[in-house]
């Protein structure tokens, strides 16, 4: 019996890094009877078959686990954005940022392409909210000596909008390893979608990470029903004055004397920050309950 870290999957077969080699996986009946699947990021037990070839016997306990896309056991999100074109709104970065809290996975603000803007405005907003954040260019390799120990010995998922320099990221980040970057369409300040599925990378450095179109989204349901309810914990920077609150009930939008309010109007809350929960909070105000 071997263990390892499932890398990729496609067309019913699981690719699984036992750290020597990587085998070429079927799932047993049993996960399908069982109404669970193998996802990628989980690490599994296989049973050999010679020729690289094996079965995922069963899958180790998961520290979280993803929908959309289909992933699981991730340490770290790193949402990436960009104040050259695309220009990132914040508002994107606050979104992923929340379901990262809902899920207990850390954040990580990588601003890229400082070559070109040093991204001075997205930069100071969440560092005061207390992200770790980076300025990098995968261009110049500006800031990514700053980066390798903050993804060593973590499995990080890079997220952000197609066109911010994911693929150029990982590819400056290891010399052996070249992903196809997409050129920018100038029309739209969009990049073309060049990532199809999500795959897990060991870089040299040792770092895992996880790279897939889906992340900038999130978007499922049930996801949404919990931010809904959870929405005020999910902004760290609120969590001194959620206690303060005088209100039981208080929804932090616009009561009198609300505290989170308060620490607005004294500057320790980003308005940018606020601005997006407030925003959420509309957008997830008509979601229904579960019947
Ligand atoms: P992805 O869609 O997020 O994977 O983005 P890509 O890595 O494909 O990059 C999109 C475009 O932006 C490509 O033309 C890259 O050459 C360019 N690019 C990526 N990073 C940088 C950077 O730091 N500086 C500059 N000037 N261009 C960059
Ligand atoms: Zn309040």
């Amino acid at each position: 019996m071997a263990e390892g870290r499932i890398q990729k999957a496609l067309s019913g077969f699981y690719y699984v890094d036992t750290g020597a080699e990587v085998l070429t996986c079927r799932a047993r009946g049993k996960f399908r009877k069982e109404g669970l699947s193998p996802l990628v990021g989980d690490r599994v037990t296989v049973r050999e078959l010679g020729n690289g070839e094996g079965f995922v016997e069963s899958i180790l306990p998961r520290k979280n686990a993803f929908e959309r896309p289909a992933v699981a056991n991730i340490d770290q999100l790193v949402v990436i954005g960009s104040a050259a074109i695309p220009k990132t709104d914040p508002f994107l970065i606050d979104r992923i940022a929340a379901i990262a809290a809902l899920k207990g996975c850390e954040v990580m603000v990588l601003l890229n392409k400082c070559d070109l803007d040093p991204a001075e405005e997205l930069y100071r907003i969440y560092t005061a909210a207390g992200f770790p954040t980076l300025r990098i260019s995968a261009e110049t390799g500006e800031g990514l000596e700053e980066l390798i120990p903050l993804i060593t010995g973590k499995l990080s998922a890079f997220t952000g909008n197609s066109g911010v320099g994911k693929s150029s990221i990982l590819n400056a980040l290891d010399p052996a390893f070249q992903l196809k970057t997409g050129e920018i369409s100038t029309a739209l300040g969009r990049g073309r979608h060049t990532t199809r599925h999500v795959e897990l990378f060991r870089l040299s450095c040792g770092a895992e990470i996880m790279d897939s179109p889906g992340f900038s989204s999130f978007e499922t349901e049930e996801l949404n029903l919990e931010l809904k309810h959870r929405l005020p914990e999910t902004f760290r920077e609120f969590a001194p004055y959620l206690g303060e609150c005088q209100f039981l009930d208080c929804s932090h939008t616009k009561e009198k004397g609300c505290a989170v309010r308060e620490a607005l109007e004294a500057g320790k809350i980003q308005p940018s920050r606020y601005q997006s929960y407030l925003r959420l909070f509309e957008e997830l105000k008509p979601l229904r309950e579960w019947q």
